[in-house]
């Protein structure tokens, strides 16, 4: 995922707009059995700022992922905002003899060579960040039951009546001596 900033590189202000469309089968190293559903879209503009080149784009992608609560296929939907700073690679040992030099903003900050900007690792950094840590295959979804395993969703089992306190069924088993029922 290049970017090509010659035509601004020395043009402090100057903007240029991008667009990548990236295809499920070229989306490697998402983590782990996430699989892309749709085209990653990433819109955005690199702006030469003078002291940085800075990316702003929006990443949007829909993904194929396990419910966290039932483990059948559960979709994620990705909406980032990217915002990066790019230095140049040979301004790094001016930065490291300044100790203003990182005061300015709080962006992040990542370094380029020459004419290109390669923003694949920030964009897949948001990916993954972005994802949904329990995702659901539905907001209601009642998940497994811990003790058998059946899918509440289309499953009953009985384990919750029987899933009571250890010392509370033993008073429930407790029948006080001579208690009806015992009439000889
Ligand atoms: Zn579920
Ligand atoms: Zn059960």
């Amino acid at each position: 995922m290049q970017i090509s900033i010659s035509s601004i590189r020395d043009r402090r202000g100057a903007s240029l707009p991008f667009e990548f469309s990236l295809p499920p089968a070229s989306l490697k190293e998402l983590p782990g059995d996430v699989r892309a559903l749709t085209d990653l879209e990433v819109r955005g503009e690199v702006t030469n700022t003078g002291e940085s080149m800075l990316v702003r784009a929006e990443v949007r992608g829909r993904f194929l992922t396990a419910c966290s609560r039932c483990l059948q296929p559960a979709e994620a939907v990705v909406d980032a905002e990217i915002r990066e700073r790019f230095r140049r690679m040979d301004q790094r040992r001016l930065e490291e003899d300044d100790p203003f030099a990182d005061a300015e903003e709080d962006d992040d900050v990542s370094w380029f060579r020459g004419d290109r900007i390669d923003i694949g690792e920030v964009v897949r950094e948001h990916v993954a960040l972005h994802l949904p840590m329990k995702p659901v295959c539905r907001e209601d979804c009642r998940g497994l039951c811990p003790r058998c395993g059946v899918n509440w969703n289309t499953d009953t089992c009985d384990c919750t009546t029987d899933d009571v306190d250890p010392r509370l069924a033993a008073l429930k088993a407790w029948k006080p001596e001579g208690s009806a029922g015992e009439q000889a």
